[in-house]
C-alpha cells in the first residue's frame, strides 16, 4: 500500500498566521500547536502534518537573506523525514523569498510551497484556509509514489507559479501574484489541474545540495527620465559595492549619454557585474535591437532577458555568495539555473 505522505509547514510570520482580536482589531500570531483547532478541514487531508514556527514571527518586510538561511536549513533537516514542505510567509516579501530558496537548492527531488493570504486566518472572508489547504494537498500530491512536482512554487489564489517567476501585483486582491514570463503550474479548480510540460525536470537520484546566500553590497537601479549624473555616480561609488540590477527601459534600453555610458563602463572595470533587467512587466530584454542598448551589450553587461527582478536580485547573491565555486557569473546569470529566464 502506498505510504501516506507527510507534510511540514514552516510557519514564518505575516498575515495568514494570524488571527484578529476582535476587542482591539488588532492582529496577533496564533499558536500554531493549535492549528487543527483553527483549520478543522485539515483533518481531511490524505497526508499527515508537522508544524514548525519561527520563534518570533515576522512581517515579511523584515525578511532577508538570515531568514532565508533558516528557511532552508529548516528544510535540509527535515528533507528525509518530509514529503513536501509548506513555507507560510507574507506576501510582500514572498517573491524574494521563494525566489532565493529556489536558487540555493540544487537537485530538488521533493515540493516546496509557498503560500500566504490577504486576510487573517479566522475572518469571515478569508483567503487563508483555501490557500494553505491546496498548497498542502499539492505538496502532498504524488505521482507513482514520488511527488508529482519537485520546485519551488507559489499558490496564492487557485494557481500554482513557478516561485522565480512571480511578482506581487496587488496589494488588495485575492490575486496577488502573477507569473507574467511563465505559464502557471497548475489550477485548481473543482480538480488539482497540473501543467506537467512546464515542471522543471525531476532529478530523484541525486543528492539535494544547499548553498547559502550571505548579505552582499548590490544596488538596484531603476532608471527614469532625467535620472541625474550626480545621483548615478553616488550610487555607483558606494564603498564594496559587489553588484549592481539596472531596471532599464523596454526591451533593455537606457541612455546614451556619454556620463552614464562612461559611469558603466568605469564600474564593470572595477570588476562590478552590471545585469540589465526591464522595468517592463512582461516580455524580455533583446540587448542590441535598439541603439540605446548596442553600447551596453558592447561593454559587456549581462543580459537578464525575461527574468524579474526578484529573480535577478536573488540569482545575483546566490551567485556572489558561492563565487569560489560558481566562478563565471555572467555565464552562470544568462543561464537558466532554475527555470528562471527563457534566454533567447
Ligand atoms: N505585511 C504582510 C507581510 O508581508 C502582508 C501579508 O502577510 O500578506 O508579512
Amino acid at each position: 500500500m502506498a505510504k501516506i505522505p507527510h507534510i511540514l509547514i514552516i510557519y514564518t510570520g505575516g498575515t495568514i498566521g494570524m488571527m484578529r482580536d476582535y476587542k482591539t482589531n488588532v492582529l496577533k500570531a496564533f499558536d500554531f500547536d493549535r492549528i487543527y483547532k483553527r483549520i478543522p478541514e485539515l483533518n481531511h487531508l490524505d497526508c499527515t502534518i508537522d508544524s514548525i514556527s519561527f520563534d518570533d514571527p515576522i512581517d515579511s518586510s523584515n525578511m532577508n537573506p538570515f531568514h532565508w538561511n533558516t528557511i532552508a536549513e529548516t528544510i535540509l533537516s527535515n528533507y528525509n523525514k518530509a514529503d513536501g514542505f509548506v513555507v507560510l510567509h507574507g506576501s510582500d516579501t514572498m517573491a524574494y523569498t521563494a525566489s532565493a530558496i529556489s536558487f540555493m537548492f540544487k537537485n530538488l527531488s521533493k515540493p516546496i510551497i509557498f503560500t500566504g493570504s490577504q486576510l487573517p486566518i479566522g475572518d469571515l472572508r478569508t483567503d487563508a484556509k483555501e490557500n494553505m489547504i491546496t498548497a498542502i494537498e499539492i505538496a502532498a500530491n504524488q505521482f507513482n509514489d514520488k511527488p508529482t512536482i519537485a520546485e519551488v512554487c507559489i499558490y496564492f489564489e487557485y494557481k500554482l507559479y513557478r516561485a522565480n517567476r512571480t511578482t506581487k501585483i496587488s496589494a488588495e486582491q485575492f490575486e496577488a501574484f502573477d507569473s507574467p514570463n511563465y505559464p502557471d503550474l497548475a489550477e485548481s479548480g473543482v480538480h488539482l489541474k497540473f501543467n506537467k510540460h512546464y515542471f522543471l525536470a525531476h532529478t530523484y537520484n541525486e543528492k539535494v545540495i544547499l548553498r547559502k546566500i550571505n548579505n552582499k553590497n548590490i544596488v538596484l537601479l531603476k532608471l527614469f527620465p532625467g535620472i541625474s549624473q550626480a545621483v548615478v555616480k553616488h550610487i555607483f561609488a558606494t564603498p564594496n559595492l559587489d553588484g549592481i540590477i539596472l531596471e532599464a527601459f523596454g526591451s533593455g534600453n537606457a541612455p546614451t549619454s556619454d556620463w552614464f555610458i562612461d559611469l558603466l563602463k568605469e564600474t564593470l572595470k572595477r570588476n562590478i557585474p552590471i545585469v540589465d533587467v526591464t522595468q517592463c512587466v512582461a516580455g524580455s530584454v533583446v540587448l542590441g535591437k535598439y541603439e540605446t542598448s548596442a553600447k551596453l551589450l558592447e561593454m559587456g553587461l549581462i543580459n537578464g532577458y525575461d527574468i524579474t527582478t526578484e529573480a535577478a536580485l536573488t540569482k545575483m547573491l546566490y551567485l556572489l555568495s558561492n563565487a569560489d565555486e560558481l566562478t563565471d557569473l555572467k555565464t552562470l546569470f544568462e543561464s537558466s539555473l532554475r527555470g528562471e529566464i527563457t534566454p533567447i
